[in-house]
């Protein structure tokens, strides 16, 4: 009798950008395990039809990227910080239950963590950029640490406030018009926005009025190098890009469909980053 071998794939529509076959084909071959993971375009029309029939495809679980992430959350049985966040990137198979995380909160903590260890030692403020998807995993991420105050700075100031009814007192929705009394004496600045990623302006920001030993971390992966971490670096800041972010949100995925927690190692970053350079030539 043949064996069906293990597989997860990620689901999009686009969904050739998605740098994740790379990631865990990388894993798959260091741990020498027999498995697949591959990419599946599908509309948004199909999806909820696609995850029905899950299983029946040969797939314990997957990846979930835009634009189906809110869909996710609604047709699977999301864990805490799934619901928290608002959105679900990560699927698996549980005794025949469609269970769902967001690996984007541990994907941004852990880049951090790696990149700029201690960096929630005595921090009292952190400012995060952005009122989008990847804000919420930022934000429910220094809620899950602990920071005590946090503001979220949005062009569209509404989307912050709906922030603080989401997460609580702890969240400071704040304007740009505010950003520079926000920064005064923050521990860590996190862009959220889409700013700074290629095909959209720079984000513009004096950093000056943070604390000497800031920590910036940034969610955008393309440039790798964003218009914020460059001036944080040439203020002498530590700093957190996103392709830590990626690499960090891949292992639980990973570890749920083929029973091993992979370790982001610096050849998996080389490797990465090599094709993500590949890509912008
Ligand atoms: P999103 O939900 O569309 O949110 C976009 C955010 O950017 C909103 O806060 C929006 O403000 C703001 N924005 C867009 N254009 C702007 C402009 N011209 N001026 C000021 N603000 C602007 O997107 P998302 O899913 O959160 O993604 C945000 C970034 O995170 C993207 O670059 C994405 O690639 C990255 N990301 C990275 C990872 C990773 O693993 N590294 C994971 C997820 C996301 P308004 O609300 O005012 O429109």
């Amino acid at each position: 009798m043949t064996e069906t071998i293990r597989a997860a794939c990620v689901m999009g529509w686009p969904v050739k950008q998605s740098r994740s076959p790379l990631i865990h084909g990388y894993w798959l071959k260091q741990h020498g395990l027999e498995g697949d993971y591959r990419r599946e375009a599908v509309r948004p029309e199909d999806f909820a039809d696609f995850l029905a029939h899950l299983a029946e495809r040969g797939y314990v679980g997957g990846n979930v990227t835009m634009p189906h992430k809110d869909m996710a959350l609604k047709l699977s049985e999301p864990d805490e910080r799934a619901l928290a966040v608002g959105a679900a990137n990560t699927l698996w198979l549980e005794n025949g239950t469609l269970k769902s995380t967001n690996t984007d909160v541990e994907g941004f903590i852990g880049a951090l963590d790696e990149s700029a260890p201690g960096w929630d030692e005595g921090l009292q403020k952190a400012v995060v950029m952005g009122a989008g998807g990847a804000a919420r995993a930022v934000a429910y991420g220094f809620i899950e640490r602990d920071v005590p105050r946090i503001h979220v700075v949005n062009r569209t100031l509404s989307k912050a406030e709906a922030f603080r009814e989401r997460f609580g007192p702890s969240v400071v929705p704040t304007s740009f018009d505010d950003l520079p009394g926000a920064l005064e004496g923050a521990g860590l600045v996190a862009n959220a926005t889409s700013l700074g990623m290629e095909g959209f302006p720079d984000l513009e920001i004096d950093l000056s009025p943070m604390r000497a030993d800031a920590v910036a971390a940034d969610a955008i992966y393309v440039p790798l190098e964003t218009s914020l971490l460059k001036t944080a670096r040439a203020r002498g800041m530590r700093t957190s890009d996103g392709l830590g972010m990626l690499l960090h949100q891949a292992g639980r995925g990973f570890e749920l469909w083929f029973g091993v927690r992979p370790k982001v190692t610096k050849e998996l970053r080389a490797l990465v980053e090599a094709e993500l350079l590949k890509q912008q030539n």
